[in-house]
């Protein structure tokens, strides 16, 4: 214990704590002064983040006890622990101010290092199957997409489990209440480490599976940052041909459909309405008149805000597996397994078994569970 009283919490992580939380430093003074019982000032905090006054001792639980994470987790090193923003890709629907997007890369950042430790100890790390495949003039996000489904053997038709898909790729996936609707999915795949993707409890199943394809999308074409709206829409080409392959879709599509039909090809190919209107137009199945007046249809039947047909919420198991070892076969008591990942008991469980779980997050009842 003395030992550990020596270690010193890292600058770099202490900023990350907070901005994961969304605090100013004004926020997080005023959290610890409640712990303390002294003022404790914005200057301090904002020297102790510049790492220009070292936090040890009984600071590092200070800090620990208003960022509700381990004492432990606030020494990990950031530059050591890949816990850097990097490059990092979006599925926004509307746009965010800085420190909303400052709150969601640190999310990411502190997921990253707690879903690691959690899958290390346990021992359950997967080797990846995602390699970088360019695109250009001549081979397109569908390509790419079709590439994908081949290299990892997905069978022609719908795909029934795309976290699975996923997981078995390598990939580590998690569901969480980003605590926004304005985003549906951040993904980040730093050199050599697993491709991370985190994606939002609250939306709909639909939304959520074609939010996945796009973001794999995105780890599969795009290493290095480029123009915004051409990769966003390399993305979501790449998504469409990945959940909808054209050779399959076309003929379901082609003759005459009506918004019956488009109600059993949602249930059937696991997207929404919209996905496959949409789908229909770029695949020349359906005349630009005939896409206006499904457009129109929806409208009227109120389908553009609220679909029919929910799909069922995927739910990732790799993380419950790792949990599972842990308790069972490595005999850790709940609140160690939540200490693994910096989190108390309560948080841990809130953040990664009850959002995770297909029936959704507590707070968000989810229509589709079933
Ligand atoms: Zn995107």
């Amino acid at each position: 214990m003395n030992n550990q009283n020596n270690l010193v919490a890292d600058p770099g992580m202490l900023t990350l704590a907070r901005d994961s939380r969304g605090w100013t430093q004004s926020d997080l003074a005023d959290r610890m002064s409640r712990v303390d019982g002294n003022r404790i000032t914005q200057g301090y905090v904002s020297r102790a983040e510049a790492g220009r006054i070292p936090v040890r001792g009984e600071r590092v639980h200070l800090f620990a006890d208003a960022l509700r994470y381990t004492p432990a987790m606030l020494r990990r090193a950031t530059d050591t622990a890949g816990a850097g923003v990097g490059l990092v890709h979006h599925h926004k629907r509307a746009s965010m101010g800085t420190p909303a997007l400052r709150r969601i890369h640190a999310t990411l950042a502190v997921t990253r290092l707690q879903v690691e430790s959690l899958t290390q100890v346990a021992d359950l790390q997967r080797s990846s199957l995602f390699r970088h495949i360019e695109v250009n003039d001549f081979d397109t996000p569908a390509d790419a997409a079709e590439s994908v489904r081949e290299e990892w053997n997905v069978p022609a038709g719908p795909i029934d489990d795309l976290v699975a898909l996923l997981e078995d790729a390598g990939a580590l996936v998690v569901v969480r209440n980003l605590g926004t609707t304005a985003l549906d999915a951040v993904s980040q795949c730093p050199p050599g480490k697993a491709p991370l993707v985190l994606l939002n409890s609250t939306a709909p199943g639909d939304r959520f599976r074609f939010s996945l394809a796009h973001e794999l999308g995105h780890l599969v074409m795009h290493d290095e940052p480029g123009e915004g709206r051409v990769q966003e829409d390399q993305a979501n080409r790449f998504a469409a041909e990945f959940l909808m392959p054209h050779k399959i879709i076309l003929p379901e599509l082609k003759p005459g459909i009506d918004v019956t039909r488009l109600m059993d090809l949602k249930a059937r190919w696991g997207v929404s309405m919209a996905a496959l209107i949409r789908r229909a137009i770029d695949l020349g199945a359906i005349s630009e008149w005939h896409y206006r007046t499904l457009m129109v249809e929806l409208s009227a039947l109120g389908y553009r805000t609220n679909e029919p047909i929910t799909i069922r919420r995927e739910a990732p198991r790799h993380l419950t597996q790792a949990v599972t070892r842990l308790e069972e076969q490595l005999h850790l008591s709940p609140t160690e397994t939540a200490h693994l990942a910096g989190l108390g008991r309560e948080e841990f469980h809130e953040i990664y078994l009850c959002a995770s779980s297909p029936s959704g997050h507590k707070d968000v009842p989810d229509p589709s569970a079933r």
